[in-house]
């Protein structure tokens, strides 16, 4: 137990419903490391041979770009878009919290240079390529499916099969190099029989040996658990098919069977549709969607997919400086979630009010909530559902 004798004294506030607003100003003007070293979003890298619509994609999704004021711990990069989650629940909690502003959370999409054949060997830009994938949390494998004789296809020919396989070859020998050298360190440390490091061997071993076969880490029953290995077939992925304008659909399938096999994700867009959406005015975007026939924009589902793809969820909290939708893990506490917040709101984390947002949009207002009986007090490790509003209450 700490000795607290000599602290200041103590001031409690609310996170989310703030009585001292003071406290939030400091949580807005905040740089990178006053969050706890936590990376505060998520993060996608854009893969796919040269030529299959990858930068047309990730233009379309920097159209959707975030306002940067309010976040100040993302890093500006030209190759790296941040992009605001959609969520209606938000502008909901926004008017019944009577906030004045909403700020989505958000998710970071890496624009990475084409991958060709031979890039394990440093083939394109090889290497650097690959070691640009290796930080980010999932991939997006852009696998083109659209003709257009105009736009050369590297293999001649649009074959969404060969396209997927030639990328996960590579992936899987960038990994098989990474695993070998690290099985030939961990082997002379190993003389040494201490427990973890022998046990890191047989899971190098074991990795080896399915990357030997040609297949990724992620569909062996070993998940990647060495330590900074960050191995690229560990990683989710999400297929877009780049299908035509026309709305030809017929390769999907084929991605899909593929994605099937091995739990992946697979979303239809156009890319080049939503890129010339992003120039219509939001009313004109409205209407050619529904002429469309489609409620949302590609992009949404996408955006959307890649969420569920990473098994996020949002939680809320409002005051009467905003609303903002905050993204955790599945399965994550309070207090983590409280960590996303602030780090200091969880170093003095006392407990936290939540509600759901159903319920609070039943209920109407705040107040009504809580005379309901469904504002519940809950304890550091309560699971945070998708849709909490969370008040947490600290000391600073
Ligand atoms: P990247 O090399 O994968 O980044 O590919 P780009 O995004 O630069 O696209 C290559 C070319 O294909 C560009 O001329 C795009 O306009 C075109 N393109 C991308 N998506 C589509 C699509 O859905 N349909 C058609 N017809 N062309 C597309």
């Amino acid at each position: 137990m700490s000795q607290k004798n000599n602290a200041a004294p103590k001031r409690r506030c609310y996170a989310g419903y703030l009585n001292s607003y003071k406290y939030f100003d400091k949580i807005a003007s905040c740089q990178g490391p006053c969050y706890n070293g936590q990376t505060m979003s998520f993060s996608l890298g854009i893969i796919g041979l040269p030529n299959v619509g990858k930068s047309t994609l990730f233009n379309a999704l920097s159209s959707a770009k975030a306002e940067a004021s309010n976040y100040p711990f993302c890093t500006i990069n030209p190759n790296i878009g941040v992009v605001e989650v959609p969520d209606p629940r938000l502008s909901e909690i926004k008017k019944i919290m009577g906030s004045p502003k909403a700020i989505p959370t958000i998710i970071d999409f890496h624009d990475i240079a084409g991958l060709v054949k031979g890039a394990h060997k440093g083939e394109g830009l090889g290497n650097k390529f690959l070691a640009n994938i290796r930080d980010v949390d999932a991939l997006v494998h852009v696998v083109r499916c659209f003709s257009d004789d105009n736009v050369t296809h590297v293999s001649g020919q649009v074959d969404p099969k060969a396209d997927i396989e030639i990328i996960q070859t590579e992936l899987v020998l960038a990994d098989l190099a990474v695993v070998e050298k690290r099985l030939e360190k961990t082997k002379i440390v190993a003389k040494a029989r201490e427990k973890k490091t022998l046990e890191e061997l047989r899971l190098l071993k074991t990795y080896r040996n399915l990357l030997g076969e040609g297949k990724g880490i992620g569909t062996g029953e070993e998940k990647a658990k060495v330590p900074d290995l960050n191995l690229l077939t560990s990683k989710p992925i999400l297929y877009v098919a780049n299908v035509d304008e026309s709305g030809n659909t017929d390769q999907v399938a084929i991605i899909e069977q593929i994605a099937q096999k091995e739990g992946s994700k697979v979303v239809a867009i156009c890319s080049k549709l939503e890129a010339e959406l992003k120039d219509l005015e939001p009313e004109e975007a409205k209407e050619f969607l529904e002429s469309a026939g489609q409620k949302e924009t590609g992009l949404n589902r996408f955006i959307s997919a890649s969420y569920k793809l990473l098994g996020l969820i949002s939680f809320f909290t409002a005051n009467n400086k905003e609303a903002r939708a905050w993204t955790l893990k599945s399965g994550s506490t309070v207090f983590e979630a409280a960590g996303k917040v602030h780090s200091d709101i969880q170093k003095g984390f006392i407990a936290a009010e939540v509600a759901h947002f159903k319920d609070l949009e039943a209920a109407g207002s705040y107040q009504k909530l809580k005379e309901t009986g469904q504002l519940h007090l809950v304890g550091r490790e309560y699971v945070v559902e998708d849709g909490d509003v969370v008040l947490i209450r600290f000391n600073v």
